[in-house]
């Protein structure tokens, strides 16, 4: 069973060290980790987001070997992951698939682990999964997705935070385990 819940991956417009706006490359690992953690929590789909159309073919290679080529054949288990995953050039375009995909347009949500620009909690989006509205979770590379792509979103999601730790830099592939774990896996106590 899979929930109406897809990650969208994007490499611009995001930010740079120095807090420009830029576009980064693929990350290999992001495919591999993000995928198998949207398969492994029911996730519907996985949009790796890149304007740049070589990346796009690069990305498309590469589900292309371990969907259906010596990577399938080496390890069944992650054709499975690798299903999940397409490539876009724009969030819009992750957007109008879902909404073809689920008949519905979806809810855009994007996350980010800088305190203060919230709108939404984990238990409010837990809550209107249950509405059977298609969600879209948008996960940024760089330092993080640019105030455009934030603002691009119907909500901003709390931050992932440990209190007190004082420190808050997990990798995307990181962040999006414990995302999907937060919003999918009903937490000990609640029904
Ligand atoms: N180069 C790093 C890497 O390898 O992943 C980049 C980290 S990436 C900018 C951080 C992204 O992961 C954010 O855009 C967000 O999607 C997610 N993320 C990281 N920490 C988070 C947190 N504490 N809460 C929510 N999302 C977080």
């Amino acid at each position: 069973v899979t929930v109406p819940i897809w990650i969208a991956l994007l490499h611009h417009p995001v930010l740079n060290r120095e807090g420009r706006v830029v576009t980064t490359a693929v990350t290999n690992l992001d495919l591999h980790d993000i995928a198998r953690a949207a398969r492994t929590f029911g996730a519907t789909g996985y949009f790796a987001v890149t304007p740049i159309a070589r990346q796009r073919e690069l990305i498309d290679r590469i589900v292309e070997h371990w969907v259906h080529g010596h990577g399938a054949e080496r390890v069944p288990e992650r054709a499975e992951a690798m299903r999940l995953l397409a490539t876009v050039a724009t969030l819009e375009e992750a957007i109008a698939a879902v909404s073809e995909r689920a008949g519905a347009p979806p809810w855009t949500v994007a996350t980010c682990a800088r305190p203060g620009r919230a709108t939404v909690s984990f238990s409010e989006v837990r809550r209107r999964l249950g509405d059977g509205r298609p969600l879209v979770l948008l996960l940024g590379t760089g330092w993080g997705l640019a105030d455009t792509a934030l603002a691009a979103a119907e909500d901003v999601l709390e931050p992932i935070s440990a209190p007190g730790s004082g420190y808050n830099h997990l990798s995307v592939r990181s962040a999006a385990a414990i995302l999907l774990d937060r919003l999918l896996v009903p937490s000990r106590g609640e029904s």
